[in-house]
């Protein structure tokens, strides 16, 4: 598997550990979403192995440790809920039957109400469990965390590593396509080094173009019955590229010459701002459901009829 890491962070995290002074809580923020949490699986994996290889590890990584609990927002809901925070609390007063430190991540913590991050001071501060537990909140807006709340964790800064800045590193080593492409799916050099030659990145990059291409309901239908058995990370990949391609066309000024800024040109042409805006939402929403396990082939077949 693999992970995007602030290796600042980590090695702030792992000093920390070394040196016996973990603290219980941190609060996690001025990072994008995946290396964010990433990073905070990264920390649970290294309270128990950290080989990233073993089955302890595996199941960290993939959230099925039940050690670790990864709390983020509902399918259907907007904020981190208080009944979410009231169920952790719940669920860690009771001692768990595996051994080893338990973990909770909150991913989206400053989405959370006044009431719900109360509640999780409340579980900070007057702790009803017996096991040894850390509490990783993530955060991207840490005006929106109670002041409270901050001064009760250690405040973990990440550099932010923008889809530009990144499309920009890597447009020394790939071209101004895979660069592109690239920068949409990890900032790290070295992962697309790797992903630049990944089979799912290749399919992921062939969808997009086809995609991109299509003219008419006819053609789109035509897309669905030849790719809807594609694989999740495929359509994971395809979404994240998509996604920026929609995002560009709404804030780039200035035009390259390449076969995605092509696309990006002729999409400007071809749509209202109002369009282009209503397609990202559609894309943001399928990227979501994707995370929810809505099966892959429905998620593509609604893409393709709100679309054409
Ligand atoms: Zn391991």
């Amino acid at each position: 598997m693999q992970l995007d890491l602030d290796d600042r962070v980590t090695l702030e995290l792992k000093r920390a550990k070394d040196n016996d002074r973990l603290l219980h809580v941190y609060l996690f923020y001025g990072g994008d979403k995946k290396t964010m949490l990433d990073e905070a699986r990264f920390f649970a994996c290294n309270l128990y192995c950290g080989c990233l290889e073993c089955q302890t590890c595996k199941n960290i990584l993939e959230d099925k440790h039940l050690n670790v609990k990864h709390i983020s927002i509902l399918a259907d809901k907007t904020m981190i809920t208080k009944e979410q925070i009231n169920d952790l609390e719940a669920e860690f007063s009771m001692t768990s039957l595996v051994e080893g430190p338990r973990v909770y991540i909150i991913d989206g913590i400053d989405t959370a109400s006044q009431a719900a991050q109360n509640s999780l001071l409340k579980f900070i501060e007057e702790p009803t469990y017996k096991d040894v537990v850390y509490g990783i909140l993530i955060a991207y807006d840490i005006n929106n965390v109670l002041t409270t709340i901050k001064s009760r964790c250690g405040l973990v800064r990440f550099m932010p590593k923008s889809f530009e800045q990144a499309k920009d590193m890597l447009a020394n080593d790939f071209n101004l396509d895979d660069s592109f492409m690239l920068a949409s799916l990890s900032q790290n050099i070295n992962t697309c080094h790797e992903l630049v030659e990944d089979e799912a990145y290749l399919n992921a990059k062939t969808l997009v173009l086809e995609f991109l291409n299509l003219e008419n309901s006819k053609d789109a239908v035509l897309f669905y019955m030849k790719n809807k058995n594609l694989s999740k990370l495929d359509l994971t990949y395809f979404l994240n590229i998509l996604i920026n391609i929609y995002r560009e066309t709404l804030t780039v000024h200035k035009l390259l010459s390449s076969l995605i800024y092509d696309k990006i040109t002729m999409l400007k042409q071809a749509y209202s701002k109002t369009v282009l805006e209503e397609r990202l939402q559609i894309l943001l929403k399928a990227e979501n459901k994707l995370k929810y396990n809505v099966v892959e082939k429905n998620i593509l077949h609604e893409l393709i009829v709100l679309f054409f």
